[in-house]
């Protein structure tokens, strides 16, 4: 079964592997693959110092354009960003411009274990330009009931370090109706998965074989739109 990657990084923000080792690996895996960098953007100075690609829109602009040049990609690539550390008031303005420009957009939800601002959870699921909230590590039953009104998907993660929120996030999502994808987060070639290793994830997690099957329906959907 080809399975539906929406949240990885590359050497571009802080992954270890070049996009270019990230999309062959996914092709291996019969994996479609978004790649989704963090935007950190540019409220600091030293962002743009110090982390140029990641505080602009601009530079993942033309890195789109120079890799779809370079690589003639077709309809198993697409490109997006995950909103970092971002002051949660900030989020709308900036998933609306990503959004403009067809990227898929992931906001770094508050997992426990690598903190960003407390309110992020709920600036991104109160905006409609927002796709994917990622390992949100907690959902208020008052944030799940946005999450549905804004249609957002809600990440099941495979990735180590966040993986242990997953039946909790889960659990509130079947109880919402919410739509779930599983993503890997992946900083590395070596941390991408296949389907049967998703499955695997799903079921650590509560989910049943056919809800991990429409979790990889939903990213498939939401994939399919950022063809571009
Ligand atoms: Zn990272
Ligand atoms: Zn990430």
């Amino acid at each position: 079964m080809k399975r539906y990657e929406l949240h990885s990084h590359t050497d571009f923000s802080d992954g270890k592997s070049s996009i270019e080792e990230m999309i062959n690996m996914a092709r291996e895996m019969n994996s479609a693959i978004a790649i989704t960098d963090h935007f950190i953007g540019d409220e600091f100075f030293i962002n743009k110092i110090l982390h140029p690609n990641m505080s602009s829109l601009d530079s993942f602009l033309n890195r789109r354009k120079k890799f779809r040049e370079k690589f003639k990609i077709s309809d198993d690539v697409i490109f997006g960003i995950e909103i970092t550390r971002i002051n949660p008031k900030r989020i709308p303005e900036i998933a609306k411009a990503a959004k403009k420009l067809d990227f898929i957009v992931l906001v770094h939800g508050e997992t426990s274990s690598d903190k960003v601002p407390a309110g992020t959870n709920t600036a991104a699921l109160n905006c409609e330009y927002v796709d994917v909230l990622a390992h949100p590590g907690h959902l208020s039953e008052e944030e799940a009931l946005k999450a549905k009104e804004n249609k957002i998907f809600i990440e099941i993660t495979a990735r180590k370090m966040h993986k242990s929120e997953n039946p909790e996030i889960a659990k509130i999502c079947k109880k919402f109706n919410l739509e779930m994808v599983i993503d890997t987060d992946a900083h590395s070639a070596g941390e991408l998965i296949d389907y049967r290793s998703a499955k695997k994830t799903g079921s650590d997690a509560g989910l049943s074989e056919d809800e991990v099957w429409k979790t990889n329906e939903n990213a498939k959907e939401i994939f399919k739109k950022y063809l571009i």
